[in-house]
């Protein structure tokens, strides 16, 4: 990322959103834009609606400061009884660099616990560290890592801002160790660059606590192909058309590597959801 970062305090007017995401009932999204870049992310379509048209992915981070307020006059306000599990980020990373100094999402937290709302995390950071004692509350709480390959190379090409992988196994160590409930996230699988270490990153997670694996194909939407061209061809001098083919219906490609997950998966033990 070239561009310099920029950052707006902006004001929400609310911040408990339902989810469009199948299985989650309300997302917490503390910021827009997400310092991580990753260059297959959905979450760019969100540029569009928030006045960032045209704008880099990862260029601008717009942080919501009056989040832990809103939260809690929403949650006051609510008739329904049900506390239904509230999932940090559905199309941002709530531990990206900034939270470290604004403490959105750490104070989001604090006062869903407070009315003991179950708390879902999925991150690409180790920060999430530092919210442990919060984290550790309640038993429901969860908090899921994503890894899409042990190669430092593609993490690097694919996830310019966001920690390296062996911080986020070490991570998931360290919050299981703490008893707090920790998944991962394998996805995007993508074809021929992010298999290579597939038997050492299943390996590793069975080792590092989690309770269960998630793994995902690569898609290709929301604007992500021209982004995820520049990477292959930039890092890897590969052309797109290779990795299509691999994506097209009737290809072979993830029925193999989805034999492979479960292969490795039941020798080293971890419980694996495939969802593609
Ligand atoms: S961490 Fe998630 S939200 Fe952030 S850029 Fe990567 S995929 Fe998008």
């Amino acid at each position: 990322m070239s561009t310099q970062l920029q950052i707006n305090e902006v004001t929400a007017k609310s911040i408990l959103n339902p989810s469009r995401i199948s299985g989650v009932t309300y997302a917490i999204n503390p910021y827009v834009g997400c310092q991580h870049a990753c260059s297959y992310c959905f979450a760019r379509f969100m540029s569009r609606y928030t006045g960032h048209q045209g704008e880099e992915w990862g260029s601008f981070v717009d942080v919501k400061v009056n989040a832990p307020r809103i939260l809690q006059q929403q949650l006051r306000r609510r008739k329904k009884t049900t506390k239904d599990p509230v999932l940090f980020s559905s199309v941002t990373d709530a531990y990206q660099p900034l939270e470290r100094r604004y403490k959105v999402t750490r104070n989001c937290i604090e006062v869903l616990s407070r009315h003991e709302f179950p708390i879902s995390i999925l991150t690409k950071s180790d920060l999430v560290l530092r919210d442990l004692d919060l984290l550790g509350r309640q038993s429901e709480n969860e908090v899921g890592m994503t890894i899409i390959s042990l190669d430092e190379k593609v993490r690097r090409a694919f996830e310019s801002g966001a920690v390296v992988s062996k911080r986020r196994l070490k991570a998931l160590q360290e919050i299981s160790g703490q008893g707090i409930r920790t998944y991962g996230f394998v996805g995007p699988i993508i074809p021929e660059l992010s298999t290579a270490h597939l038997e050492e990153l299943i390996r590793n997670l069975a080792e590092s606590g989690v309770s269960y694996a998630l793994f995902d194909r690569l898609n290709i939407k929301y604007g992500n192909r021209p982004v995820i061209e520049q990477v292959l061809r930039t890092h890897f001098n590969k052309d797109v058309t290779t990795i299509l083919d691999a994506l097209r219906p009737g290809s072979l490609y993830y029925e193999d590597i989805r034999t492979q997950i479960m292969d490795y998966s039941q020798q080293y033990g971890l419980e694996a959801d495939i969802i593609f």
